[in-house]
């Protein structure tokens, strides 16, 4: 351990990114992470009987619209043309998310056209009905939050389209790696000067840092770690929302058409099924297989210990985080990122975005 130059503990897809930049400037990487896997919380297991790649922490879609992420993320694999579609679930009928020419016609029974529709939508009774159909419940489920507390003024903010575009996201690169999220990271991090350990976590202990219950030289760190965990969570827990899967395997090729539907009433209690063979269509043996794999998603509490999903950014997760920004100012080795250290939804192009804007030592 005493030779390497910089240390890159979580090995999520800012860390990996992170460790790639170092090793191509000539600094030797030691990679730990301490789970016993590379990717974080993008990571997939293939199922052996029907090639399903799962999306073990919920479906990851790759998009973008930063050239220079776009231009990363391919030199290390090519993606297939996967666009996302997502469909609301609401009183039995299936409507194309976000809002736009298809969903308002459909549950409006209309037929309009995009002046028409703009029309329409300024009536707040209108937007109202369409909150209470698609967001309401939804919102509740995922925050824990009864649906009264819902705060319904975001409804004049809501993006309408005014086009009959379905796609989910509008960047313009969009798709799955075609052989699948743990090659590409694999070759992120295929690099001679690269040393990964696994199950091997970053602790701060009495002022020094560990890893594997060694005393790491006085070099760079670079971590993704929980900023609070990091710190011994000194000031206290920074609060997630956290999430439950429950895998099925069923004898039917296709149960819902489509890779991911959204159930936006409050009493279903959960709020996607992922289908996760129509992610991969060009992968004839898993999609024409005579089985499929869903997995349901249940949002809940967070407590010490569960994975964490959703920071909740609050007044008081706020001052949280500034306390331990502080405290991290005490260790002018140690950098911070990712989406557990900056307690911050990121998409996967945006934490590639900050590992690539990252000055690097
Ligand atoms: C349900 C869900 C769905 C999502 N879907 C999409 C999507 O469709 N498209 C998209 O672009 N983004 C999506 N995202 C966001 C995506 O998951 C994140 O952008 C990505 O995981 C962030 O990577 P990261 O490296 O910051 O964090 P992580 O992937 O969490 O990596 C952090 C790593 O640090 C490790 N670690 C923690 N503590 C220590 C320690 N003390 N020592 C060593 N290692 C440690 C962890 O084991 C982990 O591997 C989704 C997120 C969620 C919650």
């Amino acid at each position: 351990m005493a030779d390497i130059d910089a240390v890159v503990a979580g090995a999520g897809i800012w860390g990996c990114v992170v460790a790639r930049r170092l090793a191509e400037k000539g600094r030797k990487v030691l990679l730990i992470d301490k789970r016993s896997f590379i990717g974080g919380n993008v990571r997939c297991e293939i199922d052996d009987e029907t090639n399903i790649e799962i999306h073990l922490y919920g479906s990851h879609i790759f998009h973008t619209k930063i050239p220079k992420v776009w231009e990363f993320a391919n030199r290390f694999t090519s993606f297939n043309s996967y666009h996302h579609k997502v469909l609301a679930a609401y009183k039995g009928k299936m409507y194309f998310l976000p809002i736009g020419l298809a969903l308002i016609n459909k549950f409006f029974s209309r037929e309009m056209g995009p002046q028409e529709a703009e029309e329409f939508m300024k009536d707040t009774g209108n937007q109202q009905a369409l909150f209470d159909a698609f967001f309401r419940g939804y919102t509740s489920k995922q925050w824990g939050r009864a649906p009264e507390e819902i705060d319904s003024s975001i409804i004049s903010r809501l993006p309408v389209r005014r086009n009959w575009n379905i796609d989910y996201f509008s960047d313009p690169w969009q798709g799955i790696p075609l052989e699948g999220y743990n090659e590409f990271f694999r070759r992120i991090v295929d690099h001679p000067l690269i040393m990964l350990k696994l199950d091997t976590s970053l602790v701060l202990e009495a002022g020094l840092f560990k890893a594997g219950g060694e005393i790491l030289p006085r070099v760079p760190i670079y971590s993704s770690a929980p900023i609070d965990a990091l710190f011994a969570n000194k000031f206290g827990a920074l609060p997630w929302r956290s999430l439950r899967f429950e895998q099925e395997k069923l004898p039917v090729r296709d149960w819902q058409g489509t890779s991911v539907v959204n159930y936006t009433e409050g009493d279903i209690p959960y709020t996607r099924i992922h289908e996760f063979k129509h992610y991969h269509p060009e992968d004839e043996r898993a999609f024409n297989c005579p089985k499929t794999i869903i997995m349901r998603e249940y949002p809940k509490s967070w407590q010490m210990g569960d994975e964490p999903y959703y920071p909740i950014d609050d007044a008081s997760s706020r001052e949280l985080v500034a306390l331990y920004r502080k405290e991290k100012e005490k260790y002018p080795l140690l950098h911070i990122g990712g989406r557990l250290g900056a307690y911050k939804y990121f998409d996967m192009d945006r934490s590639i975005e900050a590992a690539l804007d990252l000055d690097i030592e």
